[in-house]
């Protein structure tokens, strides 16, 4: 590009690379899903055609960025973990943020009407914001996850007690909010049991436990030398020096992760045996 007077502007623009060598969290959040949510008309509290957009947008953001390792969603928020190794963009927050949201955004609307065959979109459109936070070990990356997921729970079963008082015991949403006040977890469960006959347990797992998608490796031979406790390996490196990847590797494990299928479950990432299953994810 020809030099002008006025590239000096350039030089106002501010680093925001993020620190080496640690997992990078991209969160997004729908922007006033409450009143979004009440104008598509979702079902309360919890829409499943809503949970399985959310899921699709963020399938496909995986799809298109295979340098995202896991994302963990509920309600109207999504987290995307990068790699610790990863060096897209060059870590620059801003252009990371920025991707994910917008390809979320996008694909949130392209596949609205999947979901939603009835009510097409109308402004003001759908959107979300973002913040990328990043995490120095292993440790608190699966404590980032666990937060979420225990969230998760205790809103569903806060939110599936307060809905089944207002549908099922005819209450007002005053009067069930202050039912609920100062109750524990097992009152909860209780007042579901007791008065409704409702079992939490057997509520369905997407609403419990939120989706995670990753990307499955049934068909990758196993390397027979690699360590398989992952997670207590990783512990170990995060301490010293980076570990440095030679591009072919880099560039054969981005091939893999390319072809590797992309699959949505809802399950139990608090506990240490989703990560010992799948060790691919934290090494
Ligand atoms: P903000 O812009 O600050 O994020 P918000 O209104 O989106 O405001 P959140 O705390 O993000 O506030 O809450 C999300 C809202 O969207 C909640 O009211 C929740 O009930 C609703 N919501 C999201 N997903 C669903 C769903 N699948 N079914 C029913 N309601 C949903
Ligand atoms: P990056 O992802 O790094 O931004 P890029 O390919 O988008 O890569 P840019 O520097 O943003 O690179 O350049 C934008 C490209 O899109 C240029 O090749 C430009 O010619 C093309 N382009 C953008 N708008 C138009 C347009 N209206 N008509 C024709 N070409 C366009
Ligand atoms: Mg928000
Ligand atoms: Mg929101
Ligand atoms: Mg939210
Ligand atoms: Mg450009
Ligand atoms: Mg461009």
């Amino acid at each position: 590009m020809a030099n002008s007077k006025f590239e000096y502007v350039k030089q106002f623009e501010q680093p925001d690379s993020l620190l080496p060598n640690t997992w990078i969290v991209v969160r997004l959040d729908g922007r006033g899903f409450t009143k979004f949510s009440t104008k598509y008309a979702f079902e309360k509290p919890n829409d499943k055609r809503a949970l399985d957009l959310m899921n699709a947008a963020a399938r496909s953001v995986m799809s298109e960025l295979p340098d995202i390792t896991i994302a963990y969603g509920v309600s109207d928020e999504y987290s995307f973990v990068f790699h610790k190794s990863c060096t897209l963009f060059e870590r620059r927050a801003s252009k990371l943020v920025s991707t994910i949201v917008s390809t979320f955004t996008a694909y949130y609307i392209h596949h609205w009407p999947v979901y939603f065959k009835d009510s097409p979109l109308s402004p003001p459109l759908p959107s979300f914001d973002g913040r990328a936070v990043t995490y120095p070990s292993v440790q608190n990356l699966r404590d980032y996850m666990s937060w979420r997921q225990v969230d998760c729970h205790i809103n569903n079963l806060y939110n599936t007690t307060f809905w089944t008082l207002i549908k099922q015991g005819g209450m007002d949403g005053t009067a069930a909010e202050l039912m609920l006040k100062g109750t524990f977890s097992a009152d909860k469960n209780e007042i579901l049991f007791k008065k409704f006959g409702i079992n939490y347990n057997n509520e369905p797992e997407i609403f419990k436990k939120g989706s995670v998608i990753f990307r499955e490796y049934e068909l990758v031979e196993p390397d027979p030398g690699t360590n398989n406790n992952v997670v207590e390996e990783a512990e170990k490196t995060t301490t010293a020096v980076p570990e440095v990847k030679s591009k072919s590797q880099l560039e054969k494990e981005k091939k893999a992760r390319t072809k590797a299928k992309i699959v949505v479950e809802h399950l139990d990432i608090i506990r240490d045996e989703f990560w010992e299953r799948r060790p691919w994810l934290l090494s």
